[in-house]
């Protein structure tokens, strides 16, 4: 599947549409861990209502996002989610 095909159609569903951008990635400086934990939540809570998380998890692992949350999760957990080998 191309990147044509894929992102197009689902981003007018996104529920983060008007949310800030400061809940799905880092601020540009230093947080603690605390201030992660509350980001993330909040980033995933909207994410768990939204429409078309599957389509924006599928698209951010094809693109390889290296940063902030789609889909429900953190660049951690999809490159965690990339190199699980497959049996
Ligand atoms: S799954 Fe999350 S990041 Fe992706 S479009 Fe929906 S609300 Fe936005």
């Amino acid at each position: 599947m191309s990147l044509a095909q894929l992102e197009p159609t689902w981003r007018a569903g996104a529920a983060c549409q008007g949310a800030t951008a400061e809940h799905f990635f880092p601020p540009p400086t230093t947080e603690t861990r605390d201030e992660r934990t509350a980001r993330e939540a909040a980033a995933r809570e909207l994410c768990n209502g939204c429409a078309v998380r599957d389509a924006c998890l599928e698209y951010a692992l094809y693109v390889q996002e290296p940063y902030g949350i789609w889909g429900g999760l953190t660049e951690a957990e999809r490159r965690r989610l990339r190199y699980t080998p497959v049996h």
